[in-house]
């Protein structure tokens, strides 16, 4: 492929913060790519590069100026000679030079690029390159918002409503779930991912309401992304006022999972606390999946180990938490070789830009955790995914 043409620009995210958007221009075509921003982010994440303000200035002019002038005009045999050249333009163990953020956008939308002149549906050639089987992942719809993404009204930062994807009535009955919830909630604000944020008086009230409605809903179950590295202070977990030590948080964890229909926790110690990760998978790991995400930050080198040590049985996967797809494709490989479970994930702070909802398609991820219904930017995914069921069935 022989890029043409580079250009970046600034757009705004959910929470109105700036972020990078970049086109590719390769003969008559061109392809455009945003990159999502955290805020609960892990400590070992790749570098999202900002300005002291809070504007992503120098990550734009990365693109427009050292990273244009390095692959204008430059062919490369492949993607992932591409998604490497980046990584060492950038030179930094983090991308903190360039800027994750700046070179996950190039890498993008050069994916993206090559799709279209092989004349290929993305998720189709996301597979091709990962060398895996395309396959609809299950919903994890976020309904109830807490922790850093809600001021920490409920404790958790993410209660979830997972549903089986293979189905074509997944998406009408997220919607249904979504919907009834909120009608019994009542007037609640919104958190950042687009799902209710109420406040209650214990920390079982949001299991027992979507517990109820789990089983007005067949094939669907609860899950958190327990966000626990925001919750970490002296040695201790804070929930709702009270401090757990690890031994009282898996106790915690353990009696939830027996007593309501849980599917997963994600994040449930501190990124640092392997031990604990260890200790909770060997305790309840046979009957939920425990999912790394601060833990493992889309690392392959992390993945590899904290697979090795029994920390978790699952992994988040971001793009952005590495910041480039090749990187993303091959910490999913290192998933698939440690036989855990894949869950493709959107931040906090989202555009419009669809590419996560492919890259789980692609990968045939066990799931895609995209977000509430309450925000365009999240009903995006889920209605590409609608699109690529159509697309496969027909190509
Ligand atoms: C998460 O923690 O899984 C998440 C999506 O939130 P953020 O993007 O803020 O890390
Ligand atoms: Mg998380």
């Amino acid at each position: 492929m022989r890029i043409d043409r580079v250009e970046a620009t600034s757009i705004f995210d959910t929470r109105g913060r700036a972020t990078v958007e970049t086109t590719l221009f390769a003969h008559t075509f061109s392809a455009t790519a945003s990159v999502p921003s955290g805020k609960s982010t892990g400590e070992y994440e790749a570098c999202e590069l900002r300005d002291p303000d809070g504007g992503v200035t120098r990550a734009v002019a990365n693109v427009n100026g050292e990273i244009a002038r390095a692959l204008t005009g430059q062919r490369f045999e492949s993607l992932d000679a591409l998604d490497a050249f980046l990584v060492s333009l950038d030179g930094t163990p983090d991308k903190s030079r360039l800027g994750a953020n700046a070179l996950l956008s190039v890498s993008i939308a050069a994916m993206r690029l090559s799709a279209l002149l092989e004349g290929v549906p993305l998720w189709g050639a996301i597979a091709k390159r990962a060398g895996t089987t395309p396959a609809a992942p299950r919903l994890y719809v976020n309904v109830m918002n807490g922790g850093a993404h809600a001021s920490f009204k409920l404790p958790f930062q993410e209660y979830i409503l997972v549903i089986s994807g293979e189905t074509p009535s997944a998406f009408s009955m997220a919607q249904e779930m979504f919907t009834k919830l909120g009608e019994r909630l009542g007037r609640v604000p919104m958190g950042d991912e687009g799902g209710y944020a109420p406040t209650f008086d214990t920390l079982e009230r949001p299991f027992e309401l979507l517990a109820e409605l789990v089983k007005e809903f067949p094939n669907t179950s609860i899950a958190i992304d327990a966000a626990a590295s925001q919750l970490f202070h002296d040695d201790t977990y804070r929930l709702l006022g009270k401090s757990y030590t690890p031994e009282e948080l898996a106790r915690l964890y353990k009696s939830l999972a027996a007593r309501f229909p849980i599917d997963s926790i994600e994040d449930p110690y501190d990124e640092n606390a392997h031990t604990d990760f260890t200790r909770l998978t060997a305790m309840i790991g046979e009957k939920i999946l425990i999912i790394g995400d601060d833990l493992t930050v889309t690392n392959p080198t992390r993945i590899k180990e904290a697979a090795r040590n029994k920390e978790i049985n699952s992994v988040l996967i971001k793009p952005n938490q590495i910041g480039t797809v090749g990187e993303a494709l091959q910490a999913v490989r290192e998933v698939s070789a440690a036989r855990l479970k894949t869950i493709a994930s959107h931040r906090s702070g989202e555009t419009e830009d669809t590419f996560i909802a492919d890259f789980a398609y692609g990968v045939g991820a066990y799931g895609l955790k995209a977000g509430g219904f309450a925000q365009k930017e999240r009903l995006l995914k889920y209605n590409r995914l609608v699109a690529i069921g159509d697309e496969a069935g027909t190509v």
